[in-house]
């Protein structure tokens, strides 16, 4: 009958139906996005922090950000910034750069 197909594999088709977020820069998938800041473009990634167990420190407000409690991760969007990744208050990183007016240091 018909001839062997010949089965059209690109490489978004490896892995069949494994959803369509990609891990950036090798992190676990996770829906990041850049947002550009007076002082550069940083990564953020909501984190519902759902996973519990880890209490972090808001660099914003300084206060504990409990498990439980959805925030966010930030690092700078520049190689290496991987390593600066931080937990914030959604809020206090919004207001990140009204906390010093006047700031102009770029
Ligand atoms: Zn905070």
């Amino acid at each position: 009958m018909s001839p062997r197909r010949s089965r059209r594999l690109t490489p978004f088709d490896r892995g069949g139906n494994r959803g369509s977020s990609r891990p950036v820069g090798g992190f676990a998938p996770g829906i990041d996005r850049v947002e550009e800041w007076p002082d550069g473009d940083w990564r953020v990634r909501p984190v519902t922090g759902a996973e519990g167990g880890k209490v972090y420190r808001c660099p914003g407000c300084d206060q504990e950000i409990r498990s439980g409690l959805p925030h966010l991760v930030s690092w700078p969007a520049w190689p290496g910034g991987e390593d600066e990744r931080r937990h914030w208050h959604t809020a206090c990183w919004r207001n990140r750069v009204k906390r010093g007016p006047g700031r102009s240091r770029y």
